[in-house]
Parts: structure tokens; sequence; C-alpha cells
């Protein structure tokens, strides 16, 4: 069997080559749309044909945003980063779109150590995705609870908890695989993406959920050792 350094190393393979193939792809693909929509509005008669073809490009380019996520262009740094600070960042920057979906988010943290070392795009992008399937498993609205707080020995822990739709238990174990999604216009990559960039921060993600009742996402995080 595959051991974990070479099941890592062949993710973090398969990850470079997507985002390089996806960076590839999206520049053909932006003058393809630039072209049909100039012939959207010469060809009126066939608008709705042209109107098709948008939209089926823009799901490719929704596809292709989500690996190029994997590895940006820029250079991967890894820095230390209080957790805390991260989170508000992350709040402020999906609440408005919780808000005009009658989601609100309440965060507690209770952890005073709390810097850990990581690529905070990356990372940021993991509590975003985290934080859309919650709001997106609340259509009629609800409550997140996002709770940060210390754990065992050097390591923290965020949960994500809302009162959502559920994830069928058999399910779960699949999460971490591309391309299962219940959603009309899901990728099935953000949950896998999260797992693959947690991975490479050496930590781990847990899921556990309840059918109607909601569900529970729990990242845990190695912290920086304190000296004293
Ligand atoms: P997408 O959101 O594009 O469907 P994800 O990888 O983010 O892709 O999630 C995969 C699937 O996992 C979702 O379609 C949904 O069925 C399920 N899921 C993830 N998070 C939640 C959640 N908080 N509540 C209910 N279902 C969830
Ligand atoms: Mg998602």
């Amino acid at each position: 069997t595959e051991s974990l350094l070479e099941k890592s190393e062949k993710l973090a393979l398969v990850g470079q080559m997507a985002a390089g193939i996806a960076h590839e792809i999206r520049n053909p693909l932006t003058s393809i749309k630039g072209f049909i929509q100039l012939f959207k509005s010469k060809y009126t008669s066939e608008e709705e044909y042209f109107n098709l073809v948008l939209s089926e490009l823009e799901r490719i380019n929704l596809i292709i945003g989500e690996f190029l996520v994997l590895a940006k262009p820029t250079a991967i740094v890894f820095k230390d980063k209080d957790i805390k600070s991260l989170i508000k960042d992350v709040v402020t920057l999906i609440n408005i779109q919780a808000i005009m979906n009658n989601v609100q988010i309440f965060v507690e943290f209770e952890s005073d150590i709390s810097m850990i070392v990581c690529e905070e795009n990356q990372l940021k992008q993991v509590f975003i995705n985290i934080l859309k399937n919650a709001i997106e498993a609340m259509p009629n609205g609800g409550t997140i609870d996002l709770k940060v707080k210390a754990k065992e020995k050097d390591k923290v822990s965020i949960c994500i908890i809302d009162q959502g739709s559920g994830i069928p238990e058999d399910r779960i174990p699949t999460l971490s695989e591309p391309f299962y999604t219940t959603k009309e216009k899901g990728t099935g990559l953000g949950l896998m993406i999260s797992y693959k960039i947690i991975e490479s921060h050496d930590g781990e993600i847990k899921i556990s959920s309840k059918i109607n009742e909601g569900t529970t996402v729990e990242v845990i995080l190695p912290t920086i050792p304190q000296s004293h």
C-alpha cells in the first residue's frame, strides 16, 4: 500500500498540474467568451443559443476557479499568523453573503494560544469554503457557530457548526474526493481542495453530521509551541 508521504506527494503533484492546466484554459476561455458576446449582439435572433453557450462557459470558469486556489502563480509563503485575526478577516469577508441569506455567524474565541504557521490565502480559502457550505445548507437562514479553542498539546481547533440539511453518514468519508455535489450549481471541489490545503498544513478536518439537524466541521491545526 501507499505510504502517507507517497500519497501526499502525489496529491501535491496533481494539485500543481491541475492549477497549471487551469491557467492555460482560462486565457482562451476569456477570448471565446468575448467573441460569443460579440456574436450575441450581432445575431440577435439566435440570442438564446448564445446565452446557453455563455452559461456553459461560465460553468467551466467556475470549475477552473476552484482549481486555481491550489497553486496561485505567486509564490506560496508560509508565515506566522494569529488564527484569531485570520478568522476575523474571513468572517468579515463572508458576512455580507451570510446576511443576504438570513444567516448569523457567532464567533467565540476560547484559546489564548493561537499562533500558527500558514499560507494565509490558502487557509482563508478553506474557511470561506466551509462557511459557504454552511450558509448553503440553510436555505431558510439560521445560525453558524464558529468556535476557536485550544486542543491537546500545541493544537488549535476551529469548529464551524451549522443547523442545516446535514450530510448522509455514508457520504462523509467521500467528501475529500472531487466532484461529489448535491447542488445544482455546485462543483464538488471546495471540500477536496480544503482537505488538500489542511493536509499541507499538517492539520486535520473532521466532519460530523446529522440529517436535518446540522453539520460540524472541525479543522485542527498545529500551533507554534510556546517557549515557557
Ligand atoms: P459544492 O459546495 O460545490 O457542492 P463541496 O466540496 O464544497 O462542493 O461540498 C460537497 C458536498 O458536500 C455538497 O454538495 C453538500 O452536499 C455536502 N456538504 C458540504 N458541507 C455541507 C454542510 N455544511 N451541510 C450540508 N451538506 C454539506
Ligand atoms: Mg462548497
